[in-house]
């Protein structure tokens, strides 16, 4: 069993696009162990982002990301990390494989529907930066 960590991001939460991408999710083996809806500050999106500080695009999505609600969560199963890569398909939505989330709920390449973690250690940090050690042991998860 393995964690990672999954953003429902402002488009397809504002396009009512959450359930049916949560049930693709769950369909995909991935189970929701903790989630909340929260709407990003400039400074949480940009402190979330800062692998990308030097990027062009950067500006631009940090004013997505904090346009409007989104839905942060926690996903269990199998190689998580691997499969709700897989489940989400390409970064630009317009190249996403044919039934991938992002192809189905996604726009363009920066409003994708979905954000989740790519490696371990990410997955770690992101869990960290939305939920506290406490919010998670009341849930029962345990991040080791
Ligand atoms: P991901 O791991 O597939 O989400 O892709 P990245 O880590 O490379 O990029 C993070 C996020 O930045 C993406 O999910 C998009 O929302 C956004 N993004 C990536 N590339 C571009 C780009 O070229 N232009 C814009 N506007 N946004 C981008």
């Amino acid at each position: 069993m393995e964690r990672t960590f999954s953003i429902i991001k402002p488009d397809a939460v504002k396009a009512g696009k959450a359930g049916a991408i949560t049930q693709h999710l769950v369909d995909g083996g991935l189970r929701p162990v903790a989630v909340k809806m929260v709407h990003l500050t400039q400074k949480e999106a940009e402190g979330f982002y800062y692998v990308h500080k030097a990027r062009p695009f950067f500006g631009d999505l940090v004013a997505f990301m904090t346009s409007g609600p989104c839905i942060v969560q926690v996903l269990e199963g199998e190689n998580a990390i691997a499969r709700n890569r897989e489940l989400m398909g390409a970064t630009d939505s317009k190249k996403a494989a044919a039934g991938t989330i992002r192809q189905k709920f996604g726009i363009d390449i920066e409003k994708n529907a979905v954000h989740g973690s790519d490696a371990p250690d990410t997955a770690k940090y992101e869990i960290g930066f939305f939920f506290s050690g406490a919010e998670l042991a009341r849930l029962g998860v345990t991040i080791g």
